[in-house]
């Protein structure tokens, strides 16, 4: 679901015209709709009514304050991986205390900071960091809250990038050794076993993963329970979202395929793990990122260049891999649209940025309009790793980023001055 839809032929955000938005702030640039972004979080957070629950937006998705805002007004909590996070989701008005810290490398410094805004747990991902935790704790003379992350060894069947529930990934503690490891937390002064926790990957489309993994941790996180007197239960992220609306609306009763049929939205989310999880009598925590920011933002680009070679028909347009890394990273498909609808028959093109690499290219041999140059397009589904990810390589600039609410927009991120692309640098004293 996402509110981007042509009103008269002209690509809208709600209720702004995106060319309108090209001519004031240029391009490329990030537009993202606020309406959608509630919309999302609240489908789940109602999907998920029946248990006790805490959804906790993970911020490495997109954490750009307008969009932390948006979430932090709905009473979202956050899943954070770094002190830079967490001091942006309270500048953007997020609560400390619905923040859980992931990731495997949490220096003494983040964990000193964390401890200190009264974060509502660490989840931990192996031993030394849990001693590390348990050692900064008790120089602040407070008790960590903490959960142990689990990794289920369940395969996601996603991307190899972005599978981390088996043991073949650097995540969280193998299955098999969470009980000697909450044991020996058990004897840490100043360790708070609040929790229990798990992640087994992202952009899954299917609904079976998740209920695998919660089945097979299920009697093992009883046992935590009755045994550490835990209060919560993380099941992490995932949830896919449709990329590629050719693939769910490909045959002419799409809503009958068997892809459809399967297609994970809260409803059939909440539907498989609810009674699983509802048993339990634990407050359950859901870390979506791509769910809830992923459809809410596209990103604008304009057709400097056609160039035709041999058989080739190459766009180059003015974003690139520094702006959306997506499909050099992971092979991502991200549908393209023109701005304002072009009629007359798809030309197979290459979509390519300006950086000098192969890797630079949006999408290959695709049937697309004949874009001339100065044609405005879109890059759809870019509002989750998209500007997050974003570089300053070959001193390209960071583009602007708009919020879209209704018939209001306003800039969340100014286009970045280009020469403060090398501020924070300087000749060696040595050089004239
Ligand atoms: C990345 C991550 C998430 C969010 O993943 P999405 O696929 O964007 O929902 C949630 N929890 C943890 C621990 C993560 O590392």
């Amino acid at each position: 679901m996402h509110d981007f839809k042509y009103v008269n032929g002209r690509l809208h955000c709600e209720g702004v015209a995106i060319e309108g938005l090209v001519r004031r702030h240029g391009s490329p640039l990030y537009v993202y709709s606020q309406s959608t972004l509630v919309h999302h979080f609240q489908s789940l957070h109602q999907a998920l009514e029946p248990l006790d629950h805490l959804v906790c937006y993970a911020a490495k998705a997109n954490s750009n304050l307008g969009v932390l805002g948006v979430l932090a007004g709905e009473g979202s909590g956050f899943d954070i991986v770094s002190q830079g996070e967490l001091r942006r989701i309270i500048a953007a008005g997020g609560d400390p205390s619905k923040c859980v810290f992931a990731g495997v490398g949490k220096s003494e410094e983040e964990i000193a900071y964390a401890l200190e805004q009264g974060i509502y747990s660490f989840n931990v991902e192996s031993e030394p960091e849990l001693l590390r935790i348990n050692r900064v704790a008790a120089r602040l003379k407070r008790r960590a809250p903490v959960a142990v992350r689990i990794n289920p060894n369940v395969d996601a069947h996603t991307h190899s990038k972005i599978t981390t529930g088996t043991y073949e990934n650097k995540f969280g503690v193998a299955f098999e050794l969470v009980e000697q490891v909450y044991a020996r937390a058990a004897r840490l002064k100043n360790i708070w076993l609040r929790g229990v926790q798990m992640h087994i990957g992202s952009q899954l489309t299917e609904v079976k993963p998740f209920e695998l993994a919660v089945a097979k941790v299920l009697p093992l996180v009883v046992r935590l329970k009755e045994n550490h007197g835990l209060e919560f239960f993380s099941i992490g992220g995932g949830i896919g979202i449709v990329y590629d609306p050719s693939l769910a609306s490909g045959t002419a009763q799409w809503w009958k395929s068997p892809a459809a049929r399967k297609l994970l939205t809260p409803a059939s989310y909440a539907q498989k793990l609810v009674p699983l999880l509802q048993p339990l009598g634990l407050r359950i925590l859901v870390e979506p990122g791509r769910f809830i920011v992923g459809n809410a933002g596209i990103l604008v680009t304009r057709v400097e260049y056609v160039k035709q070679t041999g058989r080739k028909r190459f766009v180059i347009v003015d974003a690139a891999m520094n702006d959306l890394i997506r499909p050099a990273f992971y092979d991502a498909y991200h549908e393209i649209v023109p701005l304002r609808r072009k009629v007359g028959k798809l030309v197979k093109s290459d979509v390519v940025g300006p950086i000098c690499e192969s890797g630079d290219y949006f999408c290959k041999d695709r049937p697309l309009p004949g874009f001339v140059e100065g044609d405005l397009l879109a890059l759809m589904s870019a509002g989750a790793y998209g500007s997050v990810m974003g570089s300053n390589y070959n001193s390209r600039p960071f583009p602007v980023e708009i919020l879209v609410n209704g018939r209001k927009h306003a800039v969340v991120r100014e286009r970045q001055p280009i020469d403060s692309i090398w501020a924070l640098e300087k000749k060696a004293v040595w050089q004239k």
